[in-house]
């Protein structure tokens, strides 16, 4: 167990939440049910420091995790999602002069993303990921990948922007890991994240959003006070995708002013509060929903329905997914089998749960296509 606070060193964690035998890797595609069903389990038990609002996994154990192979994160096929990644691309090549520059992408997944940098007029694009595949896109002069995991060794790379996207919520020493980050370099580099928030999650008793890859999870004003201990000033911080997501700016330097948007680590307290009330309803109305329906199904094969269905138990067969290099396999834990929009068709759903309701017009104007007729809910 995890006694002190990975981000700011404090003693005295606070557990809030806990579920037994949460599957290890939620993204993982797994190709029959079998080994869905026996798949590696670990456990969750987030606590809240009071002195920084870091919430970490007390219980994480790093070794039970491999980004390495199969590993299938990338929400690249709604165009929902591509439309934010693509103003994100804009808005960041724009606004920190990324033109003709060397990027470091750290956790750059599949590559899509920095794809879009370098589209954008990005000069040297490097991406770090253990998880890349060749081939989904494809390398050439100016984009490279390098297929491990960020180290000493890229240092050396002497980038002008560090991008780092959805990866820092997968790391738990996570003060020594900007540490890591900070140590060379010069000053004139400006660092680029985005992670889901945690005040959202907590406000909306979204326990779908708490898997056993997320070892940490920010509100604004932790992540901001993490940037600030390790050497950097934060000079933007906002919510976007429906206030789902936390982007920051920050340079290394001294700390300079705080920002609107960084609450007090006793917000984050309060939000913790509300958690266990909110999510005991949450769990129950959704248990009834499933339970009233007689062949409802998920849409979205994610963590978010891997979590949904570890902590309320299966109660469907199919989870629909856009992605075709999911269809046809399994979610690990339970066993539900991932299936195209069109398999709807005959199978006549009468419940379909959305597991970002970001999604709901996209999954919406799709049933209506296939003529599917069935109640749609979002998480
Ligand atoms: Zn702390």
């Amino acid at each position: 167990m995890t006694e002190a606070c990975p981000g700011c060193g404090a003693a005295g964690l606070e557990l809030f939440y806990e579920v037994e035998r949460v599957p290890v890797h939620s993204c993982r595609l797994v190709a029959t049910r079998e080994e869905a069903l026996s798949f590696p389990t670990g456990r969750l038990a987030l606590a809240l420091c009071h002195a920084c609002g870091l919430i970490t996994n007390a219980a994480f154990e790093p070794g039970l995790q491999d980004y390495s192979v199969d590993y299938e994160e990338t929400q690249a096929f709604s165009p929902r999602f591509v439309g934010f990644i693509e103003e994100l691309a804009r808005r960041w090549v724009e606004t920190h002069g990324l033109r003709g520059r060397r990027v470091l992408e750290i956790g750059s997944g599949k590559g899509e993303f920095l794809l879009l940098l370098h589209e954008l007029g990005v000069a040297d694009a490097i991406g770090i990921d253990p998880g890349f595949v060749p081939g989904r896109v494809d390398e050439r002069p100016g984009l490279r990948f390098l297929r491990e995991l960020y180290s000493e060794r890229h240092a050396s790379l002497g980038p002008d922007a560090i991008v780092c996207r959805h990866t820092l919520e997968h790391i738990q020493p996570v003060a020594e890991f900007m540490r890591l980050i900070r140590s060379p370099l010069d000053g004139h580099e400006v660092l680029l994240f985005e992670l889901p928030d945690v005040l959202r999650v907590l406000r909306e008793g979204a326990f779908w959003d708490m898997y056993y890859e997320h070892t940490s999870y920010f509100s604004p004003g932790s992540l901001a006070r993490l940037f600030r201990a390790t050497g950097f000033d934060v000079v933007e911080l906002e919510l976007a995708y429906d206030d789902q997501y936390i982007l920051l700016a920050a340079r290394p330097g001294a700390s300079g002013p705080t920002l609107p948007l960084e609450e007090e680590a006793g917000v984050v307290a309060e939000a913790v509060d509300g958690f266990r009330t909110a999510y005991e309803a949450t769990r129950e109305r959704w248990r009834e929903r499933l339970t009233a329906a007689e062949r409802p199904v998920i849409w979205g094969s994610g963590s978010k329905g891997v979590a949904f269905l570890t902590t309320l138990g299966p109660g469907l067969e199919l989870a629909v997914d856009v992605n075709p290099h999911k269809q046809g396999k399994f979610l690990a834990g339970s066993g539900v089998e991932v299936v195209a929009p069109d398999a709807l068709r005959g199978y006549e759903p009468d419940l379909v749960v959305a597991m970002n309701a970001v999604y709901l017009d996209e999954i919406r104007q799709t049933l209506s296509e296939l003529g599917v007729r069935t109640a749609l809910e979002g998480v």
